[in-house]
């Protein structure tokens, strides 16, 4: 959105731009919606006009003394106008949910694919995700203005009709009491509107409201704090949270229901005002003589019906404009800029058999809330095919380091350059395909053990048990009730399994030899393991990353004897660097950092095997 002088937000995209960007979307995904909207126009114009002239026509008819056979023919008439224009109203709205629903889901594809894949950066940027979270609004189930603006449209247009009908017939018993009435509605609609948008101006507080209460109910049921919720106790707090929270949703509710209160004594005020002073008029044009009884009932109905029409264009007005104003954070949204080139930058084939080399060169990178460097100036060359381990306290930036190397972070300054060329030229989806990795958070997506391994429903069976066995969990996949082809996580299927931290960091470890890049990251893959399998993983090391280039992060000091090189991260940079035997040697912070871990394993007996071992 962009500012106005006076500092509000402005919609990027105006109300019409909005409807015509969802008449294209609609005739792109399901033109039975603009038909249906049509249809159900040309209905509600066609029974208004049938309900205001029935009356006024018998009576014409009675008093020009028509025989009883014309006048049973002149009301079957109208009946039977009436009973086809009303079924097929209701056979029209019966189906209006199908097409719209079809609109709306493609609007939250959209916005589900860009938010998949988007730059990684603006995954962690609060901003971005809230913005995210306020696109959603106009395709959410609750306030869908991607579905309800349909009802808003055929309603404006319907109005807007039947208005202009009502106006000419109207004219005809003189333009005052028009004018009268539009002025008398215009007012009532607007004084009560102006009560009535409080709910609308204070939606940013009522969400919070809602999302408190939810996130409470949420919590009490996730079956991540299940263990935390029963261990500690912790359900009469939530409850009381819950109660706290809904009380407080609660109190809002009334508020906004008091000035609903007042908005509605207005327009019976104001209705009342209208109707009296028209009416009024007319009756003294009927005792003058200037109207027929015909013509007296005929505009005494189309007061009632212009007064209806005014009110309804106003409000469908405000509607239309308040979904508009969804629309346009929506297309905002979907039309905003992202910060790395993907399609529109130079295609990065992967080259079979190549070992690639990346550097960083004078690399500094800020977080975009942080107040300091996490790291500064740093320069590191990875040779082709090298196996580079880096170690560091937490929070010293060893995954920052990696986020950089595999691009899923832009340096805030200095290059990453793969095979000495700058990596932001390349389409960041082609130079992702370089590397396999396995990271420390991770969860399976739903599907099976094979579909996770090989990334999709095209599973090479071969290679995938090759790349199971290798990670060391095949023997594990063998015993679960379907073998590979059983499903992971309870959430979605019932015969699903879950698996231990271990298992599943050993599945994910599968996942990146499936992929087999040229560059492979392992950032603590052995985190979740026991020590056995960390001790096996460490000893296949140079086997697992055969014929790649290798960045490993790990806590185990020890476990960086297997690599080429070994970086200590620390204060943003690179405090020390050479091989472990090396460092050691150096007896500087590796040296103490690794005496510590030394003295820690061998005071323990259960692991003195993994300390000799170390
Ligand atoms: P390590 O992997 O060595 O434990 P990280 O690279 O994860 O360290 O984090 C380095 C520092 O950057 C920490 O102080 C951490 O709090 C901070 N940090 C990490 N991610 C973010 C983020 N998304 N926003 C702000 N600060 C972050």
């Amino acid at each position: 959105m962009e500012k106005t002088k006076t500092g509000k937000q402005k919609p990027a995209y105006g109300m019409a731009s909005n409807c015509a960007f969802m008449i294209s979307r609609a005739w792109r995904d399901a033109k039975s919606v603009l038909l249906i909207c049509a249809g159900l126009i040309v209905c509600t114009v066609a029974a208004s006009l049938l309900e205001l002239f029935v009356t006024p026509m018998i009576l014409d008819a009675v008093g020009r003394g028509v025989s009883p056979g014309e006048l049973t023919v002149l009301i079957a008439q109208f009946a039977l106008g009436l009973v086809c224009v009303y079924s097929f109203q209701a056979y029209l709205n019966a189906n209006t949910l199908f097409g719209r629903v079809c609109v709306r889901r493609m609007l939250a594809v959209e916005q589900n694919l860009l938010e998949c894949c988007t730059a990684y950066p603006h995954i962690e940027d609060p901003d971005y995700l809230k913005r995210l979270a306020e696109a959603g609004r106009a395709h959410s189930t609750n306030n869908d203005a991607g579905e309800a603006v349909w009802n808003t449209l055929t309603s404006l247009t319907s109005n807007l009709v039947s208005f202009a009908v009502y106006l000419l017939l109207l004219s005809q018993a003189g333009p005052a009491i028009s004018l009268l009435t539009a002025a008398l509605a215009a007012a009532g609609y607007f004084a009560g509107e102006r009560i009535r948008s409080w709910r609308y101006r204070h939606r940013e507080e009522e969400g919070r409201l809602r999302r408190m209460s939810d996130r409470i109910v949420y919590q009490s049921q996730s079956p991540k704090l299940a263990k935390d919720v029963r261990i500690f106790g912790l359900g009469p707090w939530l409850l009381q949270l819950y109660d706290k929270y809904t009380q407080m949703f609660e109190d809002f509710c009334v508020k906004a229901q008091r000035r609903y209160l007042w908005a509605d004594l207005l327009d019976v005020a104001l209705a009342l005002l209208r109707n009296g002073a028209a009416y009024g008029w007319l009756i003294a044009l009927a005792l003058r003589g200037e109207l027929s009884p015909a013509q007296f009932v005929l505009y005494f109905s189309a007061v009632g019906g212009f007064a209806q029409w005014v009110t309804g264009i106003f409000t469908d007005l405000g509607a239309l404009h308040r979904q508009s104003l969804d629309l346009s954070t929506l297309r905002e949204f979907m039309a905003a800029p992202e910060p790395f080139r993907f399609e529109d930058g130079a295609p990065l084939a992967v080259k079979p058999g190549h070992l690639y080399a990346i550097e960083l060169r004078d690399v500094s990178y800020r977080y975009p809330s942080a107040k300091a460097d996490t790291l500064s100036h740093v320069s590191l060359a990875i040779r082709p095919g090298e196996k580079l381990a880096v170690v560091g306290k937490n929070g010293a930036g060893k995954t920052t380091l990696i986020k950089l190397l595999c691009g899923l972070l832009d340096p805030t300054e200095g290059l990453v350059l793969l095979d000495g060329e700058d990596i932001r030229q390349y389409n960041r989806r082609d130079y992702y395909k370089l590397f396999s990795a396995v990271f420390q958070q991770f969860a399976p997506l739903p599907g099976t053990v094979a579909e996770n391994v090989a990334q999709g429903g095209d599973v090479d069976r071969e290679r995938m048990w090759d790349c199971l066995e290798r990670a060391g969990v095949a023997d594990q996949v063998r015993t679960l009730p379907q073998g590979e082809n059983t499903h992971l996580g309870r959430q979605l299927y019932l015969d699903g399994v879950e698996l231990s931290g271990g298992q599943m960091q050993k599945l994910m470890l599968a996942r990146a030899l499936y992929k087999n890049g040229p560059i492979v990251v392992l950032d603590e893959p052995t985190a979740a393991l026991d020590p056995i399998a960390e001790s096996k993983l460490y000893q296949k090391y140079h086997e697992l990353t055969r014929d790649a280039t290798s960045v490993y992060i790990s806590h185990r000091l020890a476990s960086t004897r297997f690599c080429d090189r070994v970086l200590l991260i620390e204060n943003g940079g690179i405090a020390e660097e050479g091989t472990h035997d090396s460092l050691l040697e150096l007896g500087g912070r590796y040296a103490y950092l690794f005496g510590i871990q030394r003295k820690y394993y061998a005071g323990s007996a259960d692991l003195k095997g993994v300390a000799d071992h170390e």
